[in-house]
């Protein structure tokens, strides 16, 4: 049976075309630099995101902490919103890998306030840690995207201070249909930057990290100390093709149709959706009515052929991605109504 999987855009497998491609994908040892299949993707992800050099790594996680593995010493100072994914679904890794404290600031929609981070810059003092590096993210986890002007402002203080910028861009692709720019308009305000080729973009495995052909190349090194120097990888890369390439494309589709999910939910009594949170692929709703609360439970959707995630902090989320069409949608709506009548 198929089930309509509102949980995460992480859930989309690899496409027919993609399963093609990797089972002809000419490879090689990628940790001896050989793999054509594997340059192609970073040679081409390097230039989609107008970046000098990339690197494939597992997954969005590894990157992000690659990423601040290599541009801090241990003991640096890491600024970055209170609630972006690096401070609260990557285990605490900064600490454990990078050996750095985490400099949170109260943020809203993923925008700190620009007067506090230039605070939270640390002065040369015997007391105090160093500010190694600046993070973002966007689109932001909560729905929302960033602003062009926010993400200069933040790089414009990064760079007075001579420290590192690096974005978060999991969903980089989704920021940028929503805010209708190209990637690299957003990416000029990074030095680096990590995206998911396995979220909405429907690869089975993996991430990229970009920046410059420096960066890249200790990253590199650092990749492998952390043991991710992967081989015949290059049957992952022939899928991150296809995932840039075409997949791409077709994100304003999950947008429109969340969109579409967002309207219908909101004419549903009980329910309220998140409305200033609808830039990307994803609906955040409450559920206002006790009755219907206890109704749209896990289970009651799994009977009818939907997997959702529970709530978390009081809301719902609904992810929209490349196999949920407009009848699943009408067929979620329909099983909620139906839910509504006990
Ligand atoms: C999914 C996600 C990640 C991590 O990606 P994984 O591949 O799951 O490790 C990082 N940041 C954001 C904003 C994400 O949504």
């Amino acid at each position: 049976m198929k089930y309509i999987d509102l949980r995460s855009d992480t859930v989309t497998e690899p496409t027919q075309r993609m399963r093609e491609a990797m089972m002809d994908a000419i490879v090689g040892d990628d940790v001896y630099e050989d793999d054509p299949t594997m340059k192609e993707l970073e040679e081409y992800a390097a230039n989609l995101v107008g970046k000098e050099a990339a690197l494939f790594v597992p997954s969005g996680t590894f990157a992000n902490q690659l990423a601040i593995f290599t541009w801090c010493n241990r003991g640096d100072e890491v600024i970055l919103p209170h609630d972006c994914h690096v401070v609260m679904h990557e285990v605490g890794a900064a600490s454990v890998i990078a050996g750095v404290q985490l400099r949170s600031m109260p943020a809203i929609n993923g925008q700190m306030n620009p007067q506090m981070v230039k605070e939270a810059i640390r002065e040369d003092d015997i007391h105090y840690p160093e500010t190694g590096l600046i993070c973002m993210e966007n689109a932001y986890s909560d729905g929302t995207v960033l602003p062009l002007e926010h993400m200069q402002e933040i790089y414009a203080i990064a760079k007075a201070h001579d420290i590192p910028v690096h974005l978060d861009g999991a969903r980089v692709f989704n920021a940028a249909t929503a805010l209708k720019v190209d990637a690299k308009d957003i990416l000029r305000y990074t030095d680096s930057v990590m995206f998911c080729l396995s979220k909405g973009l429907c690869a089975p495995v993996g991430s990229i990290l970009a920046g410059s052909k420096e960066f890249i190349a200790k990253a590199r090194k650092k990749r492998k100390l952390l043991g991710g120097g992967m081989r015949q990888v290059g049957m992952l890369g022939a899928a991150g093709l296809i995932a840039l390439k075409e997949m791409r494309l077709r994100l304003i589709e999950d947008h429109d149709n969340a969109k579409y999910l967002a309207e219908e939910l909101d004419k549903i009594q009980g329910i309220e959706v998140i409305k200033d949170a609808l830039d990307i692929n994803m609906v955040f709703f409450k559920i206002t009515d006790e009755r219907l609360e206890a109704q749209l439970t896990e289970e009651n959707f799994f009977k009818n052929g939907i997997k959702i995630n529970p709530a978390e902090g009081g809301l719902m989320r609904f992810v929209c991605h490349y196999y949920i069409n407009k009848s699943d949608i009408d067929k979620v709506l329909g099983v909620i109504n139906e839910m509504r009548r006990y």
